[in-house]
């Protein structure tokens, strides 16, 4: 906004506290992740869940959460102190040891990704913008779903995309790596620059 002439200044509050992990991410991690990873106990989901949370705050990148959750090393301690049984943590421990390494990225990525769009989606409606859209960043070709997605253009921000999973508000459009983000329409954020509030990280 600073550089299009809508903001005096470019500078940020004094108590301003630059913060890696957008608290809106964490708090879809929280609430969904691994909720939709299938043929896995609910211990194993709950595993997940807690070293992705954990590993996303920590600042880790993706390919080191998946491999901290096929090591398992904390699998005891993290279930006891959530109260499961003896048997359920055998069960996990089994399902740990059997994880690929593809499987255990895919899900790593799918998650974060899935949080971060979920987060950035409820922060932009809570701005007042009405837009969405479906871009795609990466060397890589996106695959038949994530382009149709994009062939939209913008759409309704509350639209429903295609994905593998049954339709979605967001990317990811499917398991593996999926390298799509949400845009918003930058004409209808630089018309509302008057009457928005920006995320400041606070
Ligand atoms: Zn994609």
């Amino acid at each position: 906004m600073y550089t299009e002439g809508l903001r005096d200044s470019p500078d940020l509050p004094d108590d301003f506290e630059f913060k890696l992990v957008n608290p809106a991410t964490l708090k879809e991690l929280n609430d969904y992740a691994a909720d939709l990873v299938r043929r896995v106990d609910d211990g194993t989901k709950f595993y997940m869940k807690r070293l992705i949370v954990s590993g996303v705050d920590q600042g880790l990148s993706s390919p080191k959460i998946a491999q901290m959750i096929r090591d398992g090393a904390t699998v005891d301690e993290v279930l006891r102190s959530a109260e499961f049984t003896d048997e359920v943590i055998g069960t996990v421990k089994a399902e740990l040891e059997s994880l690929s390494e593809y499987r255990s990225n895919s899900i790593v990525n799918t998650e974060i990704n899935r949080a971060e769009s979920r987060g950035r989606l409820g922060q932009w409606r809570a701005m007042g913008l009405t837009k969405k859209g479906w871009a795609h960043t990466g060397p890589d070709t996106p695959c038949k779903v994530c382009t149709g997605n994009i062939g939209l253009g913008l759409v309704d921000i509350d639209y429903e995309f295609e994905d593998v999973f049954g339709g979605t508000q967001t990317p990811p459009g499917h398991p593996g790596v999926c390298h799509c983000h949400l845009e918003f329409d930058e004409a209808e954020l630089i018309g509302k620059a008057d009457e928005v509030e920006v995320w400041d990280g606070q």
